[in-house]
């Protein structure tokens, strides 16, 4: 068995990240203190429209953060208080957070066992006359079943927004061969650059992204206090920028994407490979549509008991993490008599038995192996 590695493991590695494209980043950073241009500098429209050529989109709207952008942007759809919206039950809070600050009714729809991500098939069952929305969320790094869903919201003239705060860069394959990235299928995508996602700035930031001229519009101005001119409000808005400090960082960590997904897939594989033929353990299933991102590298363990294998793990320096313990319609805050009826098994069975292992950019073969040894040797006893 491998035995101690030299750097304490992390979750997620934001300074061996750092460390390697520090010249680059505090040079970028420099350059913003020098010019003092600390809202709406330069680097904001530089990396804007980096973005959009990265995503092949027409407009990024950029924000202080992934839960500004999903408010701004069902706001900027005009969603009224009564609209339901319809959202996977499996998810960090956010998404269902702000459909309720909004006074629009989130309505929880099962998840695919096998994705994680919200089951397609479910969501049709769950729409009624008062369905406005869907927000499908590409949980952990890989995109939900677009083609679907994108035929379900044709068909019931519904707005299909993406939550891609955990899978940006990720391409979706349709049935005719047409790819998208994640984020740019729908009406509207929502992402977070918050620091330990796959596009992490250092600070909180977030952006959305749209085809539509019309929507960008709106959501440029809602973000900006729903002005259109100087001191003329023409809607109710926010107020939510990202700092020219997050957008220089951001121009530059852009430019490494590609190569931390590629990291990122090299440590799954290692990991797959590792685990794949262990009966106590399901590893993470590639969807056939989409390419993977792993911002998380999630197993399913199945027969065993998961405190005591984090504890386990714990004890020889390895972190891992539940994403989520507790899933949405379990929280206080929504329990609404429109998921009383429904059932959540796959969402429940998952809440119970996800472990989500380190996943970052920096991680070697030599940590990897470390790992997963130790988590092996976990489960034989
Ligand atoms: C991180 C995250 C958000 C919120 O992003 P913030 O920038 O932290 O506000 C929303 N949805 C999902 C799925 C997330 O993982």
């Amino acid at each position: 068995m491998s035995t101690a590695v030299a750097k304490k493991i992390q979750m997620v590695d934001l300074k061996g990240q750092y460390q390697k494209i520090k010249t680059e980043v505090d040079k970028a950073i420099q350059e913003v203190l020098d010019n003092t241009a600390f809202i709406n500098g330069p680097a904001v429209k530089e990396f804007q429209a980096d973005l959009e050529k990265y995503l092949e989109v027409k407009h990024v709207m950029p924000c202080a953060n992934g839960t500004d952008a999903l408010q701004i942007a069902m706001m900027a759809l005009g969603l009224r208080p009564g609209d339901e919206v319809i959202t996977a039950s499996f998810t960090y809070i956010a998404t269902a957070e702000v459909i309720g600050l909004l006074g629009l009714t989130p309505v929880l729809v099962e998840v695919n066992p096998d994705t994680f991500c919200i089951d397609a098939a479910a969501i049709e069952k769950a729409i009624t006359p008062k369905t406005k929305a869907i927000v499908p969320v590409h949980l952990y790094g890989q995109c939900a079943d677009m083609e679907t869903i994108l035929a379900v919201a044709k068909k019931h003239n519904l707005f299909v927004i993406e939550d891609v705060a955990q899978a940006i860069g990720a391409v979706y394959t349709f049935s005719d061969g047409r790819k998208c990235k994640a984020g740019t299928m729908g009406t509207i995508g929502c992402t977070s650059f918050f620091p330990s996602k796959n596009l992490g700035c250092y600070g909180d930031g977030g952006a959305m992204y749209t085809n539509d001229d019309e929507l960008a519009k709106k959501c440029r101005m809602i973000a900006h206090h729903g002005q259109s001119v100087q001191y003329v409000h023409d809607v109710l808005g926010v107020n939510s920028r990202l700092d020219t400090i997050q957008a220089a960082v951001l121009k530059v960590k852009l430019k490494h994407l590609d190569e931390y997904a590629a990291a990122r897939n090299h440590a799954a594989a290692f990991y797959d490979k590792a685990f794949a033929s262990h009966p106590k353990i399901k590893i993470p299933v590639r969807s056939a549509n989409s390419t993977h991102v792993f911002h998380q590298y999630t197993l399913q363990l199945n027969g065993v008991d998961r405190n005591k294998i984090r504890e386990g793990l714990a004890a020889k320096d390895i972190p891992s993490m539940i994403y989520y313990p507790i899933p949405v319609h379990k929280q206080k805050a929504y329990q609404n008599e429109n998921n009383a009826n429904t059932n959540f098994s796959n969402t429940e069975k998952l809440a119970a038995c996800v472990l989500s292992l380190p996943m970052h950019t920096e991680l070697n073969d030599e940590t990897l192996q470390y790992i997963a040894d130790h988590l092996l040797t976990l489960l034989k006893n």
